[in-house]
């Protein structure tokens, strides 16, 4: 084999991938031995500084340990040239750690597993734009905006599938070089790792290319937002159970109760930079409103039965959580996602009405009189104690600690840069 490096890391908790590289000759012995990490580093921001108040400080050693199934391979002349292989967060001694956001999903679908019976199956869509294309003929989901992206798709594409998983689409966005990928569904720890891998192999193919992908929330005021949607359905056993008659079963309608009646904290942990509040525009498909519908594209949560079988199932049924972004760690999204909705089952919340208007186009007191409320819609409110107090449920005190200094860290960059500024800078990280 070539001599090339092998990337060890994965997404730290502002949903950047972070780790070390060893020649390839070293590769085998690190992937059984993993490599030794600072606990700090999973708190620094995308402006690349330490929260003042992360609960590290210099102090500690944590371990990197690879899953050496979870890899990808860039090629340089069909040859292998950079692997990035993802990790766990370890106590120096191997146990699981606290603050380890892959191990908080793995509790997070054994406690569904355990309390409900019920498992999910999830796919996620992701939004992002291309700079350095020839955009000018970007005609939304049309095939000549689709053959300008081609090239990055195709390069993605043989990536993933060498690695073992392919994607779902790929489409040409509405806005001028914005282009959607979407996963195939699986359970969450592989969407999760999938989702990480497959963004990792879009950037990496795209400045392959000499082309700059980026999947910012909003990458100016006047651009179209990138988004990650989340489809997600229930299973018992190979049962879809997610949608009844064209809304929602038992299970499920409390399962969605639950995420709305949680939306603050579980926006805390799906749309985590100051950035990702400058997409939270009504009427733009992002559903700002804290409510589901049927088929509706301006509300929080999509429900979306599709076809209806001969024995009047809906065997490709989901749910679409719309407002989450690709600033999110993403174990930490699906953790916030299935804690949420496993409150609802066990505190057994009645299934919402399907809300079956944009609720902007409203007048305030229909809005009121029917209980539509908006998102927070800034970082700022979702810093306090009620919203804390759910995330520490959901995530222990040692890893909420460390993730709240992270969003501080990014509320005071926020006070000290104007919006613009910001974008331009967070454009390179995500
Ligand atoms: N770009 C929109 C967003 O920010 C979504 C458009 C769509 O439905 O694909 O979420
Ligand atoms: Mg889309």
């Amino acid at each position: 084999m070539s001599e090339h490096f092998c990337f060890i890391g994965n997404q730290e908790l502002n949903g950047i991938v972070r780790g070390r590289s060893v020649p390839s000759a070293r590769r085998e012995a690190v992937l059984a031995s993993g490599l030794p990490w600072v606990p700090a580093n999973i708190t620094i921001g995308a402006l690349n500084t330490l929260p003042p108040d992360n609960p590290f400080g210099p102090i500690g050693e944590i371990r990197l340990v690879p899953i050496p199934e979870a890899s990808i391979t860039f090629t340089r002349d069909k040859t292998p040239a950079y692997d990035i292989v993802l990790c766990e967060f370890a106590q120096s001694d191997g146990s699981t750690w606290t603050c380890c956001p892959r191990t908080a999903l793995k509790r997070a679908i054994a406690d569904l597993k355990e309390t409900t019976g019920l498992a999910l199956k999830v796919a996620l869509e992701h939004e992002f734009t291309v700079t350095g294309l020839d955009t000018l003929d970007h005609i939304a989901f049309s095939p000549s905006a689709g053959r300008v992206g081609a090239p990055l798709a195709e390069r993605v594409l043989t990536i993933l599938e060498e690695a073992g998983f392919t994607l779902d689409q790929f489409v040409a966005e509405y806005g001028p070089g914005q282009y959607e990928i979407a996963g195939q569904p699986t359970d969450p720890l592989a969407a999760a790792d999938r989702t990480v891998l497959t963004l990792e192999a879009i950037r990496g193919a795209a400045s392959d290319l000499g082309l700059h992908a980026s999947f910012l929330p909003k990458p100016s005021q006047k651009q179209v937002g990138n988004g990650v949607h989340v489809h997600f359905s229930l299973w018992r056993g190979d049962e879809n159970v997610t949608v009844d008659s064209e809304w929602l079963s038992g299970d499920a309608g409390a399962f969605l109760a639950g995420l709305l009646e949680a939306a603050a904290p579980l926006t805390l942990l799906s749309t985590t930079s100051p950035n990702s509040f400058a997409r939270y525009k009504p009427q733009s498909w992002v559903g700002t409103y804290i409510c589901a519908g049927l088929r509706n594209r301006e509300t929080m949560v999509r429900v979306v039965p599709r076809q209806q079988d001969a024995t009047g199932a809906y065997p490709a049924a989901s749910m679409e959580y719309r407002t989450s972004d690709a600033t999110a760690n993403v174990y930490l999204m699906l953790t916030a996602l299935i804690r949420a909705g496993l409150d609802g089952v066990k505190a057994g919340l009645a299934s919402p009405q399907s809300v079956d208007q944009d609720p902007a186009t409203l007048d305030p007191e229909t809005r009121s009189s029917m209980g539509l409320h908006h998102l927070p819609s800034s970082l700022d409110t979702l810093l306090v104690d009620s919203v804390s107090a759910r995330v520490d449920d959901w995530l222990g005190p040692e890893l909420t600690a460390a993730y709240l200094s992270c969003r501080r860290n990014d509320a005071r960059h926020a006070e000290e840069m104007d919006f613009d500024a910001m974008a331009q800078k967070l454009n390179v990280v995500f």
